[in-house]
């Protein structure tokens, strides 16, 4: 439902997206990680219609956003990085400028303002100018803006970025309930917000796709996917014993906390519960790590080099 195909943006001589091709489909929930820099609003804004692309192609719904760009914007709802709007219009107001601009009327128009003023608990701010709102609900009047045509593809920059943490669990709900019969795209620098929204990720870093894989599969790659930690009255003591247990790779002590990690394709979980069990060590918050997104990004991303020179 969203594709893009080689785009490729170049300004004077750096190249701010170089080559990205991807496609998600109806159901799925992108998320878009990178550093600052990365080339994320840049890829967000060639696909909703605001940049032209120097190169390559993007596709919304079936429609080239060049050559059926009205079509392309039709199927879309668009929430830009810092979720820019008319500060001196109520939300009311802008709300139903937005209608007008996409062009509802009649009942399906009050039924999609009711939809979206609801999912958003705007209902309290109405009759309040934009400009004199608090950035959490500025940002949900920019969500409001984005879903109010109930669009099929949703493209959403930085959707929590300055809310606090129970708003950040409301908008992740929402962008969880709208999946099912819907393609979004979110881009974050919230490394939990993927585990907690996002069915696949894309890492980029210099304009490039350097991973696109599943939250699971990206933990998968962490060092710490598959180790085991705990606490211990004496980590120190138990590290020579822990090293020698079979499949364990390698033993960390960081403070209080001793970890195990295993040797490719091993697992040591048993093993190691076996051992305590065996030697009567009262071991607590013992864990199977899953792996640590944060460690993947940094890995992926510290390797790729700055924003390369178009010439
Ligand atoms: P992200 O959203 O991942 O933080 P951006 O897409 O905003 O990254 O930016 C990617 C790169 O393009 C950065 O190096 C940025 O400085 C550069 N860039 C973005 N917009 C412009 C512009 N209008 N003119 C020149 N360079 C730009």
């Amino acid at each position: 439902m969203i594709e893009t195909r080689s785009l490729t943006k170049t300004y004077d001589r750096i190249r701010a997206v170089d080559g990205v091709s991807f496609r998600v489909e109806p159901g799925q929930v992108l998320g878009f990680l990178g550093p600052n820099g990365a080339g994320k609003s840049t890829t967000m804004k060639m696909i909703a219609g605001f940049l032209t692309p120097t190169s390559g192609t993007a596709s919304v719904c079936g429609h080239d956003v060049r050559e059926d760009g009205i079509q392309a914007r039709r199927h879309l709802g668009y929430l830009s990085e810092g979720a820019p709007s008319y500060g001196e219009m109520t939300v009311r107001g802008f709300l139903e400028f937005i209608a007008d601009v996409r062009g509802l009327a009649g009942e399906r128009r009050r039924q999609r303002m009711d939809d979206a003023i609801g999912r958003l608990q705007l209902a309290s701010v109405l009759g309040q100018t934009v400009e004199t709102l608090s950035k959490g609900f500025k940002r949900r009047v920019g969500l409001a803006q984005a879903i109010l045509h109930d669009p099929r593809a949703l493209i959403l920059d930085e959707p929590t970025d300055g809310l606090d943490p129970n708003q950040k669990h409301e908008v992740r709900g929402l962008i969880r309930s709208m999946a099912a019969e819907r393609t979004i795209i979110i881009s974050t620098h919230i490394l939990e917000e993927v585990n907690a929204v996002c069915s696949r990720a894309i890492i980029i870093a210099a304009g490039r796709v350097l991973a696109d894989a599943t939250p699971a599969e990206l933990e998968a790659r962490s060092r710490y996917h598959g180790a085991v930690s705990m606490r211990v009255p004496d980590p120190l003591a138990l590290r020579m014993d822990l090293s020698r247990i079979e499949g364990v790779a390698q033993v960390e002590v960081e403070g209080g906390r001793i970890t195990a990690f295993p040797r490719a394709g091993q697992r040591i979980f048993e093993r190691v519960q076996d051992f305590l069990r065996g030697q009567k060590i009262e071991a607590s918050e013992l864990q199977l790590e899953r792996g640590r997104l944060d460690e993947v990004f940094r890995s992926i991303t510290q390797a790729a080099a700055p924003a390369k020179e178009a010439a």
